[in-house]
């Protein structure tokens, strides 16, 4: 596996080829995966995500021919962008892949920040669409990059709230904050425990370096037609003002028991998942702290249960992956494992010994495959850097 300074080196050679003259600016940002609190963000909850080992590098030098214009090139982008910085900035059509720089950009410009012309070329190694956040990764990025031209330092929350905007008001998708305070804050061998409500944020130290978290996409994404995400949030909402409280955030499992019999029996398991996902996420962040991994481990699949049985956002792939893990269970390595992300599809991660993940990666991409007929994508990271600078 390249180094973050190996993959700078090679966007670097890219570059040179590309624009004919080398970078004077590179920066990075990760992907994640959010290792427990699932449906938590909108709830006012707890998530606890962590960096990976995957990059969106960003290299760039001073404008060639047109020095108020912003050239943006990808290396699996649907051609380049160029971007004339004397007019104001608006965002492309819908699904245009610049629209999440373009949105980093107006952030500044928002700023009074005044940014120069320069040619930028974009790599990345973490899977476009595949649930890791190849978003927030292009564009803390992208604001890394501009703090380094530009010399003015966000703090790092505004730096994060800047780049979810960008996917909101650009991009067009009302995303929550965890993918970009995880792609900014993220550190080696740490955890991210982040407050949806207060947008507190926690590094809590994850060193034992015996256990690695391992990440299986299903490759499969169910399209739904019944607006199942916009349909949780509603029945939420609706549990929590029966209960007489602000948010979910704000109840207790006591209570939701004691009001069983006036909630709608719907709402009522949602409710249940995410008052019972709030505290597993608390729970893991304490066994996290403690390298409690078998207690870590049956949060996980305790978690997975919840949000295939009471809220109902599971398919029959993630199951498949989580049984399987189930199934290779602590004696073969596997602590625990959950389907992440919003459901339907997309990834699980489990917990694993660093010792045995080849064979469990192996196995499962095996038995998956035998009983789904399709082939999944495996990566293993150790908790990673956020966003980083490589050339100043
Ligand atoms: P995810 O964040 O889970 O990877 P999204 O749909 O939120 O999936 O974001 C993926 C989109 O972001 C891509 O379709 C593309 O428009 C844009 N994107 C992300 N990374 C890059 C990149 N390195 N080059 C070009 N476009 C990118
Ligand atoms: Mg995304």
């Amino acid at each position: 596996m390249m180094t973050l300074n190996e993959l700078g080196n090679l966007v670097a050679e890219r570059f040179t080829q590309t624009y004919g003259r080398p970078p004077r600016w590179i920066a990075a940002a990760p992907g994640r995966v959010n290792v427990i609190g699932e449906h938590t963000d909108y709830n006012d909850g707890f998530v606890f995500p962590m960096a990976i080992d995957r990059y969106t590098v960003i290299a760039a030098a001073p404008a060639g021919e047109a020095p108020a214009r912003v050239q943006l090139r990808s290396t699996v982008g649907n051609g380049p962008a160029s971007i004339d910085l004397a007019q104001p900035l608006k965002p492309a059509p819908k699904g245009t892949w610049y629209n999440y720089p373009l949105g980093v950009l107006a952030g500044f410009a928002a700023r009074g920040v005044k940014v120069p012309g320069f040619d930028a070329l974009i790599h990345s190694t973490v899977p476009l669409g595949g649930g890791l956040s190849s978003s927030a990764a292009l564009e803390v990025s992208t604001a890394t990059l501009l703090e380094t031209i530009t010399g003015h330092k966000l703090d790092p929350v505004e730096k994060a709230l800047l780049c979810q905007k960008a996917e909101h008001e650009y991009a067009g998708m009302p995303c929550g904050i965890m993918d970009q305070f995880i792609s900014v804050m993220g550190r080696p061998d740490h955890l991210l425990l982040l407050d949806c409500r207060s947008r507190q944020t926690e590094l809590v130290p994850m060193t034992d370096g015996a256990v690695e978290l391992l990440i299986t996409n299903t490759n499969v994404k169910h399209e739904l037609t019944g607006g199942e995400y916009a349909k949780r949030r509603a029945q939420c909402e609706a549990a929590a003002k029966s209960l007489g409280v602000a948010s979910l955030r704000d109840a207790t499992a006591a209570q939701l028991e004691a009001a069983a019999g006036k909630t709608d029996p719907v709402a009522f398991r949602r409710a249940r998942h995410v008052i019972g996902e709030i505290e597993r996420t608390l729970q893991a962040a304490k066994a996290v702290r403690a390298s409690n991994w078998a207690k870590v481990g049956e949060l996980m699949y305790a978690s997975d249960a919840s949000l295939r049985d009471d809220y109902e956002v599971s398919c029959p792939e993630l199951d498949a992956v989580v049984e399987i893990a189930q199934r290779i269970g602590p004696a073969g390595g596997v602590y625990g494992c959950r389907m992440t992300g919003g459901g339907f599809g997309g990834c699980t991660v489990a917990l694993v010994r660093a010792e045995s993940v080849q064979v469990i990666a192996d196995r499962i991409a095996a038995d998956y495959e035998k009983r789904t007929g399709i082939k999944p994508s495996l990566f293993v990271s150790r908790p990673a850097a956020g966003a980083t600078v490589l050339r100043a």
